[in-house]
Parts: C-alpha cells; structure tokens; sequence
C-alpha cells in the first residue's frame, strides 16, 4: 500500500489534517487503533478559536458548525463574590469564538472524509512507524488479521499523548517539559440548559468550576477536586450540590439540574516535546503538547498544528519547497508555548492550592483584581482567549 502521507490517528488533529491535503489533492491514508465509534464517543473540548473556525471552513464543513454552534463574545470571571465580564469581541477588535463540541467536530470530519472516499483504516493493531530518517519511511500495522505495510513520503503523528510516534524518535534526540498540577476537573455533561449564555470561570475557596456548553440544551460543567478522588464517590446529587456551593447566589439559584449523560476525572497537567519532528515524522497536537483545559486551548493548539504542516506539505507538493520542511517545529512551538503560559497562568490564578488562606491565595486574588479592573490586563485575557495569530511558514 502507498501513498503520500501517511497519518497516524483519526483524532481531530488527523482528521482534519487529511481533509486539508485531500482538498488540495495530496493523498493520505489514516490508520487509527480504536473503532470510528469509539472516537466519537470522547467528550472533550467545545470551544473553537476563530482560527481554528476558519481552518474547519477551508476544509469544507463549516455547514453544521454554522447552523448549530454558538458564536460567544464573551465569558465571565468569578472571584470574590464579584462577577466580570470579559468582552472579548469589544477588547480584540471583533474577535469571538464558537462553542461546538469537539465530537460534533469529528463527526463532520469523520462524514466529509467518508464523503471523499479518502481511506481511513480504523482498528489498525500494532501501529508501527519505521525508517523515519530516511526518504522512503513506512508504517506497518495489523488490520483484519493482515499484516499491512504503508509506504510514504512523510508520516503525520496525530496519535495523541499516548500515542505510538512520539515514542519512536530516540530518546536523547527530544526534550520533555512537564509541570503536573495536584489536582483533577470532575466533569459532568447534562441535558440541561446552561445556567449562563456565556462561560463562567469561577474561583472559589472550595476550589474552582467551570459553567460551560455544547448546544443551548446541554450543559458541561467542571470542578476541581484533589487527584485521588474517585467518580464513583461522586453522585449526581453531590456533583449539583458542590457546584452550587462555588457559584454567587444568583447564578446558583438559576442553575437547572438532571441526571448525568457522562462524568469523568482528568488530571490537569502542562507537557511540550523539542522539537515536534525527527527525519520525516512530524507530531501533530496533543502528540506534542498538553495543556491543562482551563483556557481552552487543547484542541485549538491542535488545530493551529494541523494548519502549519497542512501549509508545508502544500508548499512540498505544489512548489517543489522542501527547504520550508526544516521548520515545522520552531513554527509550531513559537505559538505553543504561548498558549501554555496561558493555560498556566489561568490555571495558577483560578484554582485553590492549599485549603489554608496563604501568601498565594492572596496574590491569586490581587492579580484577579488588577488584571480585571485594567484594560491592559483585560485585553491580554480577551486576546489569548481568542487565539494568537497563526504564525507564518516564511
Ligand atoms: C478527558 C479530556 C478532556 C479534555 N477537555 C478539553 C477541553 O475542555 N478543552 C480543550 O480545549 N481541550 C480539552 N481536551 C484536549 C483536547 O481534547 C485535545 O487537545 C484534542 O483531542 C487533541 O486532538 P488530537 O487529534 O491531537 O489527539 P486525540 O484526540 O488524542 O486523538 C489521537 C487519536 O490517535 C489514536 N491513537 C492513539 N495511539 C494510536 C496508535 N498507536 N495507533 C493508531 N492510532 C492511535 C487515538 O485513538 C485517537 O483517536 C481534553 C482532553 C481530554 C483527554
């Protein structure tokens, strides 16, 4: 079997980066080690940058994400008893961006790609990148009891944190930086209609939540809690009453609650390999990267991942630019850290790190309190919110 580039993963970073290069006619198979409904079935992010928006409309299925997502201009910050607004089309000069479930995402990549008859192969075993310093690298997996070997030009590792391709570059050739924090978000998604039109971030003594959406109908919603709780500790009852407990009276008394369609605990950490690529393999996403999911940037680093190489591979392809290839990764990076100073800052300012009132618990608060009631520090969260600009190949 052949083709050009070959991705590992039919996540969203791997379904949207085979949907880009089909477009513009450059071949590309998917091998994914889990079933399509099996990737469907993950609940995670549901907040799009513009410019991830925009990128999902090159691809061509901006149809549904325009008839059923939720353009957002903005989201409130709680502390202290206080409610803020952050206007972030108001502070970014006209930049918003869209809550549209990263499911509903896939589910229009998975159908497009489908549509094509672009070749996905899912419940792939045994996924295995070799020759990857060479010019002719391949893949060799197992699907239907076959032994398959995929020969390529480039190899696009799409395959998550736990997946094979970061784990196949020698060791002494990357770099890891990580900064685990000692706590976890308890989610619960819910046929409920959000308490707020808007996000709220709420920082609270009882530690943080997070009133968020996937449609006008249902509800996601998030809490803090320590690293060795368990979701069957958790009932439905429990979950409503503690996220009432951390939220202003008014919001509370709004909140409309029900049984729990999915609940689960991810620990919160901060992750970057150097560099995101050796010999022909790039990583792509959350391959290279974790954030912790406080300023909504996972999935639309992802994305900015995808648009980088998508660019490269075209220019490879179209103009015969191979030099370009060199800088897959300082591109990539350059935006990455970006994105995870915020998410740390957001992280650090919000949540509750110690059950006692200390030092931090009051530069925590001096912080919200200069950073909200300043126009520089407004407008600073409304522009990392949003998304930095893409950073350009040349
Ligand atoms: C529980 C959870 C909650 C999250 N919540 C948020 C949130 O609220 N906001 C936010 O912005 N981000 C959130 N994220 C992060 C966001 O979901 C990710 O950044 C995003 O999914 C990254 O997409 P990806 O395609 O790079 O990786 P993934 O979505 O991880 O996709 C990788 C794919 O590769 C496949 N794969 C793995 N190993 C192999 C292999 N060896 N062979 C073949 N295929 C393989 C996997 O099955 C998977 O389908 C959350 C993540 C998690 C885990």
């Amino acid at each position: 079997m052949k083709t050009q580039v070959a991705i590992i993963g039919a996540g969203p970073s791997g379904l949207l980066l085979g949907q880009l290069l089909h477009r513009q006619g450059i071949d590309n198979v998917i091998v994914e080690r889990r079933s399509g409904e099996y990737v469907l079935s993950r609940i995670r992010a549901g907040v799009l940058e513009q410019g991830m928006v925009d990128l999902l409309r090159e691809a061509g299925v901006d149809q549904r994400m325009d008839e059923e997502g939720l353009p957002h201009e903005g989201f409130e910050l709680v502390f202290d008893n206080r409610r803020v607004r952050v206007a972030l089309d108001e502070l970014t000069g006209g930049s918003k961006v869209m809550v549209y479930g990263q499911t509903e995402v896939t589910r229009d990549l998975m159908e497009a790609r489908a549509a094509a008859g672009a070749t996905t192969l899912y419940e792939a075993e045994n996924v295995q990148p070799h020759d990857l310093d060479s010019d002719s690298p391949y893949l060799t997996f197992e699907h239907n009891g076959e032994t398959i070997r995929l020969e390529c030009d480039y190899i696009a590792g799409c395959d998550g944190y736990h997946g094979v391709s970061r784990q196949s570059i020698p060791q002494e050739r990357i770099k890891e930086f990580e900064k685990v924090y000692p706590f976890g978000w308890l989610g619960v998604l819910s046929d409920t209609p959000p308490v707020s039109d808007e996000l709220i971030y709420a920082s609270h003594e009882r530690g943080f939540s997070l009133c968020s959406m996937r449609s006008a109908t249902r509800s996601r919603y998030y809490l803090q809690v320590p690293l060795d709780e368990k979701v069957e500790d958790w009932s439905d009852e429990r979950f409503w009453e503690e996220l009432k407990r951390r939220l202003p009276d008014d919001v509370a008394a709004k909140l409309v609650t029900g049984p729990s369609i999915e609940k689960s605990i991810a620990p919160l950490r901060s992750y970057v390999v150097e560099p995101m690529q050796y010999g022909r393999l790039f990583l792509v996403g959350d391959a290279a990267h974790i954030v912790p999911p406080t300023g909504a940037k996972g999935l639309n680093l992802a994305a900015s991942d995808v648009n980088t190489l998508y660019r490269l591979m075209v220019k490879v392809y179209q103009e015969g630019r191979t030099d370009l290839i060199e800088r897959y990764s300082q591109t990539c990076l350059k935006r990455i850290w970006k994105a995870e100073r915020f998410s740390w800052w957001m992280t650090s300012m919000l949540h509750n790190f110690s059950d006692e009132e200390d030092f931090n618990s009051r530069m925590q608060l001096a912080e919200l309190d200069y950073v909200t009631s300043s126009k520089a520090g407004m407008t600073t969260i409304a522009e990392n919110y949003v998304g930095l600009p893409y950073e350009s190949l040349e």
